[in-house]
């Protein structure tokens, strides 16, 4: 109780300086003065047009005088942070390194079909809900959401032909019932994962809260352990999902379907921290939601909000390094185009390239020197690798009989010791012992895609995969790496196209 009062106290103070009280900065434009959703426009599907959004290549010319800020990458977290400025009047540049804008929720075009490549799905898209908002607001309220089925996702354990399936259904009661359902002898350990999974997974604001107090006042914290008191999210932060489940329950196919969401972040249960992965479990208890239109549609709309405010977002624009004043303060990028590198300068400059390329290779090494950040980089490390397959389809969903689920396929209920083998296999044996793969229909999932490309249908296809096996290759050109590549590429399709099949047989001659 106390230590609430003590953090709200310090959360209040915090705002009240933010917005310059005691005489400090100037206050700060609010961002979202009104409701900024309009009736949706009809989807583009004007390759022209998407491209003069979505491929702006970078130029001298087509830099923005008098920027506010600088965003280094185009992926959702750079956008959003680039909109938000943009609302709030702010003049921003995004600079990409990639020919085309979005990050990790960029898609691409073969053959004549569009598949995207990060984002597959995405939770708490209810219409009135706190995410759900921020969301419209960001995308004044272009961007359109399609509900998945209920169930959302299913987990198959062992073969898929025979192997046993959880239905993973969307909302809370719905997915608390079925599973109950189909672990009737587990139903203490089903309510007491679930309660965990609520309770510690939406505490993770706290960690929102911690950026927002007081540096001092977040160590005191920290160092007298009143933290983990007070959020049980930080409290259980260094508790791994093993753990936790493990003190739930004793049967390994429970086990497996609780943790069955670990790819998605990418760290084994044995290794991962609970509230991590109970912040995502929660994230999908009420199911999941598919951008209509396709996931190049999120940068799509976001990109015209950052040009009104007089901002851009260009291509095609590698960021060589961060500038820093004569006082260690970040003042501009230096992006490199053909053989000339061009400094550009504003007083705010943000990266959205993630921690390793921003301190390791952004930064100036005198910088990346110091103890802070040192200590920042030695707590983290590369996540596994993925390798994706992407099918196009002859035939429409209903055709294909294709669905707007998920399946998660686990030859094996030990899904820490089948990770372990698989990733410390070689990669003549690794293809031979998947040991998981995310099988999903973008397509089936998008409400629109009939529009852009009738009869026709896309599966991916996610794993696993350790980079060192592929990295002999790492300096050829895509497409043209050889027959060695290409062998080792195909024992990876092949193996996970044979389980797609074991799911949609009706697929194979498509
Ligand atoms: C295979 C896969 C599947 C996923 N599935 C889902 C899902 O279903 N649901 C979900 O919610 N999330 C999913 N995610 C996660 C989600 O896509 C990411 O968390 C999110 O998109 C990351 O956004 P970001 O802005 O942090 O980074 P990114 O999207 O990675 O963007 C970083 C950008 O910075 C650019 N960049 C890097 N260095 C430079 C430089 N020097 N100069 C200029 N530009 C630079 C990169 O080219 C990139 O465009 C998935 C991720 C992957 C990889």
């Amino acid at each position: 109780m106390w230590g609430y009062l003590i953090v709200l106290a310090a959360l209040l103070f915090a705002l009240y300086k933010a917005c310059g009280g005691g005489g400090g900065r100037s206050r700060s434009p609010n961002p979202f003065p009104a409701d900024s959703r309009r009736p949706p426009s009809p989807l583009v599907t004007d390759k022209d047009a998407r491209s003069s959004v979505l491929k702006r290549a970078f130029s001298r010319e087509k830099v923005p005088d008098r920027l506010d800020a600088i965003v280094i990458g185009s992926g959702y977290g750079g956008l959003a942070a680039a909109v938000v400025l943009s609302k709030a009047g702010r003049r921003v540049l995004v600079l990409e390194q990639h020919g085309k804008a979005g990050g990790c929720c960029h898609t691409f075009n073969k053959k004549g079909f569009e598949f995207d490549v990060g984002i597959h799905y995405v939770g708490q898209m209810v219409e009135n809900s706190f995410s759900r908002m921020i969301v419209d607001q960001l995308t004044d309220g272009q961007l359109q959401w399609a509900k998945m089925d209920s169930p959302c996702d299913v987990v198959i354990l062992g073969d898929p032909d025979n192997g046993k399936k959880y239905y993973m259904y969307s909302g809370l009661k719905e997915h608390v019932d079925g599973l109950k359902k189909q672990f009737p002898d587990e139903t203490a350990a089903i309510d007491r994962f679930v309660m965990l999974v609520k309770r510690i997974g939406r505490g993770s604001s706290h960690m929102t809260l911690l950026k927002i107090l007081p540096l001092p006042l977040v160590r005191f914290l920290k160092s007298t352990g009143l933290l983990g008191l007070i959020s049980p999210f930080c409290g259980m932060v260094s508790k791994s999902l093993s753990e936790v489940i493990s003190g739930l329950t004793a049967n390994a196919d429970l086990k497996a379907v609780f943790s069955y969401i670990f790819p998605t972040y990418g760290v084994i249960p044995t290794q991962s921290s609970f509230p991590l992965h109970a912040l995502i479990y929660d994230h999908y208890l009420k199911g999941g939601w598919y951008p209509q239109g396709g996931a190049s549609e999120i940068a799509f709309h976001s990109i015209p909000i950052i040009e009104r405010a007089g901002g851009a977002v260009l291509t095609k624009a590698p960021v060589q390094s961060i500038l820093v004043n004569s006082q260690g303060e970040a003042c501009g990028v230096s992006v490199k185009k053909g053989q000339d590198v061009m400094n550009i300068f504003a007083p705010v400059v943000i990266s959205d390239a993630g921690i390793f390329n921003t301190y390791k290779r952004l930064l100036p090494e005198n910088l990346q020197a110091l103890p802070g950040i040192q200590s920042q980089l030695s707590m983290v490390r590369h996540g596994i690798g993925g390798f994706t397959v992407f099918m196009g389809l002859r035939g429409s969903k209903e055709e294909l009989g294709l669905e707007a689920k998920n399946y998660y396929v686990y030859p094996r209920n030990n899904l820490d010791e089948a990770f372990i083998s698989y990733m410390n296999s070689s990669r003549e044996t690794a293809a031979k012992i998947i040991p998981f793969a995310y099988i999903s229909s973008p397509s089936a999932k998008d409400l629109l895609w009939e529009k852009k490309y009738p009869g026709k249908s896309t599966l991916i296809i996610l794993t696993a995969a350790r980079y060192e096996w592929f990295e002999e290759w790492k300096e050829e050109r895509v497409s043209k790496r050889g027959e060695d590549y290409d062998d080792l590429k195909n024992s990876f399709m092949e193996a996970l196209m044979e389980t797609v099949f074991q799911i949609y047989p009706q697929v194979k001659d498509k």
